[in-house]
């Protein structure tokens, strides 16, 4: 397949040379060709978007949900074919794939729910015969620009939030994920959705990342990827003033206590740290092991790791598969280099694909001081980091030692302990006997210092972000 941008319901094509995608799990296999837009393309977008806006704004939430049902239901008719171009496009595991499209499904009808659900509050006034009361309404056209690492699911989690609102988008995908996002917007075509409502450009953030940022007239500006570009995104739209969300990376601790079941937590952190080839936002690359049970966890880790093999992404059996690209590929290499280099080893799995793709070996080392670099930089692939704490005290103090502060969680019995935890730690996502790894659509998701600008996404959360208040006071007798 070949991409095209989405404008106004229409496929554009654009014509320049294009480039072709490979499979990162068989370097032969020809997934697709990726065309890249220009300035002219964003333009386009903006035109169809606010001339969209004018009537989808206008409708009431249970018609705009309508469009969200019938987007779900597209979805999950196609769970498998979708599932499928993705795990070939960015190489995550197809069951892992599977489950992705299906929380697409769940946060679309969600969110369609909340189109006939109260969204204002009725406040007492100071004077006599007046109502007032507060009303949520839409903000504009709102900017979608989301990473390669859930090619669906986080997607969906803006643009329903965003639509169910009355806000009409433009979603800028990461290239590692363009093909994946033109097979959903071919989708959607089924759904009608009223011109200009959703708009799909596709292009490098380095060519038309800044052009839309300082250019289009954005209302909100909702964007997920690494810390680096979120910070650019939120100073571009800061100084515009257009409201924004940034959720970006983290270096995120599992700590596990002296009284934790060793048998059951280590499938648990492992799951945390290498499903998806570790390119999880949310995964484990810190475990911080007290020091009791330091020796036996590490020798129980090393028997686990080494039965993990990375194999190609359509394997139904596929616990890792490669990581999504030559840039991660080339990075995440880097680090195993530094590991390699100052590190000790405690672990590391297989490879065991017949093919030539971007496999890395999982790898768990040990034995390095707590500012170097694997330990403080998002490695964003199958390496982790291995830290003794001699206590409690010092375990919380470890897991909080990181600029980031997405997710960590705690392995124990000892409730005080696990409240300590929920207290303590510097994160927004916080978890015990879970891996730092798991987000519900239902529940507001984020992170804390370099991690996020600090709003949250999903749940109820989302509702707040895609629309501004207004509070309205009727003196009815006067
Ligand atoms: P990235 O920052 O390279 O790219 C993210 C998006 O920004 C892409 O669509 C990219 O094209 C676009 N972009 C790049 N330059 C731009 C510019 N100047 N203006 C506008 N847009 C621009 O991130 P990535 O490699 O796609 O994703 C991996 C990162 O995402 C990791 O750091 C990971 O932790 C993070 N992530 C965070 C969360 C979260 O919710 N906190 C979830 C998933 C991934």
């Amino acid at each position: 397949m070949e991409t095209t941008n989405w404008i106004s319901g229409e496929s554009v094509a654009v014509r320049d040379k294009g480039q072709i995608v490979y499979n990162p799990s068989n370097l032969e296999e020809e997934v697709g060709v990726i065309h890249y837009s220009d300035r002219s393309h964003v333009m386009q977008a903006e035109e169809a978007a606010k001339q969209g806006f004018r009537t989808w704004s206008k409708l009431t939430g249970s018609t705009r949900a309508s469009y969200l049902y019938q987007m779900a239901n597209v979805l999950e008719k196609s769970q498998s074919d979708l599932a499928t171009l993705a795990s070939r496009e960015m190489g995550k595991p197809i069951t892992e794939m599977m489950g992705e499209v299906m929380r697409a499904v769940h946060l679309l009808r969600y969110y369609a729910a909340e189109g006939v659900r109260s969204n204002g509050e009725h406040i007492p006034a100071s004077d006599v015969h007046v109502i007032q009361y507060s009303i949520r309404v839409p903000l504009g056209v709102v900017g979608v620009i989301t990473p390669w690492n859930f090619p669906v699911a986080i997607p969906i989690w803006k643009i329903a939030p965003a639509l169910i609102c009355g806000n009409t988008v433009i979603w800028k995908p990461a290239d590692n994920a363009a093909l994946t996002a033109s097979k959903m917007m071919e989708l959607f075509r089924e759904v009608n959705l009223p011109e200009g409502v959703l708009n799909l450009v596709i292009g490098k953030g380095s060519v038309i990342g800044d052009f839309l940022l300082n250019e289009v007239d954005f209302q909100a500006v909702s964007f997920t990827g690494s810390s680096t570009t979120g910070a650019h995104v939120a100073s571009i739209c800061a100084k515009r003033n257009i409201k924004y969300q940034t959720e970006m990376g983290g270096k995120n601790a599992a700590i596990v206590l002296n009284d934790a079941d060793l048998d059951k937590t280590i499938p648990i952190v492992l799951s945390g740290a290498f499903r998806s080839a570790g390119q999880k936002c949310t995964a484990t690359s810190r475990i911080i092991v007290e020091d009791g049970i330091y020796e036996s966890f590490a020798s129980k880790l090393s028997v686990a790791v080494s039965n993990l093999k990375a194999v190609q992404s359509l394997d139904p059996t596929a616990y890792l598969g490669p990581v999504a690209s030559k840039s991660q590929f080339e990075t995440v290499s880097q680090y195993e280099k530094l590991a390699f280099n100052d590190a000790t080893l405690v672990a590391e799995g297989e490879i065991e694909a017949n093919t030539e793709g971007y496999y890395i070996k999982p790898l768990v080392v040990s034995g390095i001081q707590t500012d170097h670099p694997l330990v403080q930089e998002e490695i964003f692939g199958p390496v982790s980091v291995l830290l003794r704490a001699n206590n409690f005290d010092e375990a919380i103090q470890l897991s909080n030692e990181t600029i980031y502060g997405l997710s960590a969680a705690i392995f124990t019995n000892n409730l005080s302990k696990a409240h300590r935890f929920l207290e303590e730690a510097q994160a927004g996502m916080v978890r015990v006997n879970q891996e730092t790894a798991g987000v519900e659509y239902q529940a507001p998701f984020g992170g804390m210092k370099q991690s996020s600008s600090h709003t949250r996404e999903q749940g109820q959360a989302a509702l707040a972000f895609y629309t501004t208040v207004k509070t309205c006071a009727i003196k009815h007798t006067f």
